[in-house]
């Protein structure tokens, strides 16, 4: 080697085995080697030559960094600058690349396994498995080098692949937040510290569990997050967590009520003979009482565990817990299994004497504030609800996005949104014919548009679009984003027919044909219709799990009363008794008399879509509270 240069070299995640040879070569020749403090292993620096100088970067800054390369080299010493990993991902080599460009110092990088491999292997999984995901995604959160928010967290997340995290883990909550605005909770993820160190941990869980976790397991630093279904179990057992009755996508419901309605947990005597009183008012709720007290009855389910562990195990189970005992217990055993008001359930904590009903946790999306109220009125007690827009009389929006049964939700946008009308911000929402299930009067400065052009040219500090089509903002909107929020409610039924034995995919193939070519978003779907003898077409109850979405199936007789825009058809009289298998399901199941698309066809599907009014909407989840 005769010109003395500059090495860039990736020392790799942490076990020195895992340095290529050729740094290896180079840092046994280096007269200098610059390491990057705590996250390179000391031990690959063992194979230096004695006489070389090693300088820990660090507590120096850039500037000191390559001041130093630079004085080194021009002594005509050989430099190794080691970092951790590869060099090219997170490694702020380029800064001092350009700086040795400058000053015509030659350089040269060896690449190096980056930790992201080395979780991978911890984990013993591929990132990219197929017909899960072919893409792997790296990126980090915004902290102190911000990220462009077009590269935000939530909206790679749109993509559903592979992604690998850097630089986050202490930020796991808003991680996940970000993350569920896009991938069901129930999406695995795992957070590898120190992959291929001797301390190497790794925690595994699901968007719902994993922020708990990381923080039992006390991981600050050194931690990447994988997530993604290609970290989930073999294909076999994914399949089928895919498709089991408990998967749900953000707060919707778990389909035939797998999630148990309600547990009343108890600690001692008198808070179980109250919460033997509320069980008898509340059907279908259990009661949690601890063995010792040796009460038995239906509903009634003794515990031994410790609470902490109790809640452990029954918190994603149950729709809501009215705990009777203190709030200091229940926050100081709760807290660590919550993951994100999408997702969370209600809590209530009430008195020993049912003087008081505290919505704890939950109390919009979760419905903790009704349930609050209820419990209330049972006991003859009084509820404590501190929600500011309750407080305040003022409307919510993120109770109209959950009376709407909106799909994925911008929860950071949401709380903007709440916090800009409990201010008398202004707040523009379309379509206007929301307008009469917000409260009349109040302080609020919420207006309604009859369009989205005149609701995004208003001077309104939030712009609340409601809307099934695709790309209802539309690209010329882009300034208009951070301000702009998007609640798709899931308001479409889809009509279909199918021949026997269709598979899933011709089916899911032909809805989005369908669908995307009226525009309208495949997430608004709420529920598919058929006639009753599909109730058991495995492809197309395959698609109706596959998305969580409700299936309904009507007799021929109820088809055959609903009139069609098109004619009947022989074939399909045939072979199911009716007219018409899609346009009339749709329109039932809807409760509506006009489609939004007649009837499509492909050799094998038929489909035509129906929507349920948002006005309804409205009104039904008005009546439910
Ligand atoms: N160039 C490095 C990344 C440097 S940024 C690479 O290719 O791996 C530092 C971040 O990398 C840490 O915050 C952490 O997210 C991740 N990281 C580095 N080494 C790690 C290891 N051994 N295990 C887990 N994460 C690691």
């Amino acid at each position: 080697m005769k010109h003395r240069k500059v090495f860039f070299i990736g020392a790799g995640p942490g076990d020195p085995e895992l340095l290529t040879l050729k740094g290896k070569s180079i840092i046994e020749r280096a007269d200098v080697l610059i390491y990057a403090g705590s996250l390179v292993n000391p031990q690959v620096l063992n194979y230096k030559k004695k006489e070389a100088t090693v300088y820990n970067s660090a507590s120096m800054n850039l500037k000191e960094i390559v001041a130093l390369i630079s004085k080194e080299v021009k002594k005509g010493k050989t430099v190794a600058r080691i970092h951790t990993g590869d060099p090219a991902i997170y490694g702020a080599i380029q800064e001092q690349i350009s700086f040795l460009e400058k000053r015509n110092i030659s350089y040269e990088v060896i690449p190096g396994v980056s930790s992201v491999f080395a979780a991978a292997a911890a984990l013993k999984k591929e990132l990219t498995v197929p017909e899960r995901s072919q893409t792997v995604i790296l990126t980090r959160i915004s902290g102190r080098t911000k990220v462009p928010s077009r590269e935000s967290i939530d909206k790679l997340a749109q993509s559903h692949a592979t992604m690998a995290i850097f630089l986050s883990v202490a930020h796991i909550e808003e991680v996940v937040e970000q993350l569920l605005i896009a991938y069901p909770p129930d999406t695995p993820v795992a957070v590898v510290h120190k992959a291929s160190w001797p301390d190497e941990k790794v925690v595994r869980g699901t968007l719902r569990s994993i922020a708990g976790k990381v923080h039992k397991a006390a991981i600050k630093r050194q931690a990447l997050i994988l997530v993604g279904s290609a970290l989930g179990d073999t294909v076999g057992t994914l399949r089928s967590k895919l498709y089991h009755e408990g998967f749900a996508h953000g707060y919707r419901k778990n389909r035939q009520g797998k999630k148990k309605s309600l547990a009343i947990v108890t600690l001692t005597k008198s808070g179980a003979q109250l919460g033997t009183e509320l069980k008898k008012k509340i059907p279908a709720a259990h009661l949690f009482v601890p063995r010792k007290l040796g009460i038995k009855g239906v509903r009634v389910k003794p515990y031994t565990q410790p609470l902490h562990d109790l809640f452990g195990e029954l918190v994603h189970g149950y729709r809501g817990f009215i705990c009777i005992m203190a709030t200091g217990i229940v926050v100081r055993t709760i807290t660590p299994f919550l993951t994100h008001k999408s997702v969370d359930p209600a809590v209530v904590v009430l008195d020993e004497k049912g003087r008081f009903a505290i919505s704890l946790v939950s109390g919009h999306l979760g419905g903790a504030n009704e349930l609050a109220e209820k419990v209330a009125s049972l006991t003859g007690g009084k509820s404590v609800i501190t929600t500011a827009t309750d407080v305040h009389s003022m409307p919510a929006i993120d109770l109209l996005a959950k009376q709407l049964d909106c799909s994925t939700l911008h929860y950071t946008m949401l709380k903007g949104c709440n916090y800009a009308v409990l201010h008398g911000e202004k707040v523009g929402i379309y379509p206007d014919t929301v307008k009469p299930y917000f409260p009349v009067g109040g302080k609020h400065k919420i207006r309604f548009y009859k369009t989205i052009t005149r609701l995004l040219a208003s001077d309104s500090a939030y712009k609340i679009i409601i809307s099934n089509k695709q790309g209802a903002v539309t690209p010329d909107h882009k300034q208009a984003q951070d301000t702009t929020l998007l609640l798709t409610p899931r308001n479409l039924v889809v009509g279909i027919g199918c021949n026997r034995s269709t598979s899933c995919a011709e089916i899911e193939d032909t809805v989005k044909k369908v669908l995307g070519r009226a525009q309208l978003s495949f997430q608004a779907i709420k529920k598919i219709a058929t006639v009753s003898i599909k109730s058991n077409e495995k492809g197309l109850l395959a698609f109706a799990r596959k998305y969580n979405f409700e299936i309904e199936f009507h007799t021929p007789e109820q088809l055959n009363k609903v009139v069609c825009p098109t004619p009947p058809s022989k074939n399909v009289l045939n072979a199911v008794g009716s007219k018409g298998v899609c346009e009339p399901s749709a329109l039932l199941s809807a409760g509506v008399t006009t489609l939004l698309c007649t009837k499509k066809k492909t050799p094998n599907v038929t489909v035509a879509v129906a929507e349920i009014p948002l006005e309804r909407l409205l009104a039904e989840g008005k009546e439910k509270k």
